[in-house]
């Protein structure tokens, strides 16, 4: 545990052995879970000390704000990904400067993030996000379209599809978290076995991520377990 600016407190110990006990007890390797902190509405001082805490993957939901920062922490080795809502005009400094997008929900924004992705670059990694509880103006594509997406996407070449990812509304319980993300599994594990290559399953936030690590997460993305209310 590390005391940050304003006394807020990083549990950055706390949340690993909390990753930690999810993955044992689900019989899964702790190493395959990834832990990305979600830094928004963080400064760059406090993502400096998640980064001596030993964070490397920090997620980002405004473009803005996440240049800034990324302009000031560029001396460390960080990997950034993009996890909010993508429009067009804001896809070539995606392209450029994150490792990561969790929340493609549409042929078009892949596409401009192909054509975008400097040359010098590896492929830029791509999640498809999946709406599995239908809610009001929540990002995602339905199930039924996951499949189409993923096809087309495969198809670019400076881009790699990695996987799927939600932001299911809080559930009732665990076993009600555990049945959403189930299905992002399952659609997960349908599309390998049509000869997709998927590797990542983003699902898990400071409420629910020990459901999802049970279910199969290979990244969380957790935001104030680590860092605090926002
Ligand atoms: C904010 C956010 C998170 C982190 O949420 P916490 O509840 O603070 O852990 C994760 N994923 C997405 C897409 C977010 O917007």
């Amino acid at each position: 545990m590390l005391i940050g600016p304003q006394n807020s407190t990083l549990h950055v110990n706390y949340v690993r052995s909390r990753i930690l006990q999810a993955a044992e007890a689900a019989g899964r390797d702790p190493a395959s879970v990834t832990l990305v902190a979600v830094s928004k509405a963080q400064t760059a001082e406090s993502i400096r000390l998640a980064a001596t805490a030993g964070v490397t993957d920090f997620g980002e939901n405004y473009l803005q704000e996440a240049l800034a920062k990324m302009d000031r922490l560029a001396d460390l080795a960080l990997r950034w990904h993009f996890i909010g809502a993508l429009q067009s005009n804001k896809t070539r400094a995606v392209a450029q400067r994150f490792d990561w997008v969790h929340s493609i929900d549409r042929l078009s924004i892949a596409r401009r993030l192909s054509e975008q992705r400097p040359f010098h670059a590896a492929p830029l990694s791509l999640c498809i996000q999946v709406e599995l509880v239908p809610e009001p103006n929540k990002g995602g594509v339905s199930p039924a379209d996951v499949r189409q997406l993923a096809d087309a996407i495969v198809a670019l070449p400076r881009v790699q599809l990695r996987g799927l990812m939600c932001v299911p509304p809080p559930q009732a319980d665990a076993p009600a978290e555990r049945a959403v993300f189930a299905r992002l599994r399952t659609l997960l594990e349908e599309l390998n076995a049509d000869g997709h290559k998927l590797d990542t399953l983003s699902m898990g936030m400071s409420g629910d991520f020990e459901s999802a690590i049970a279910e199969g997460a290979t990244l969380v993305r957790i935001g104030t377990a680590l860092f605090g209310n926002r």
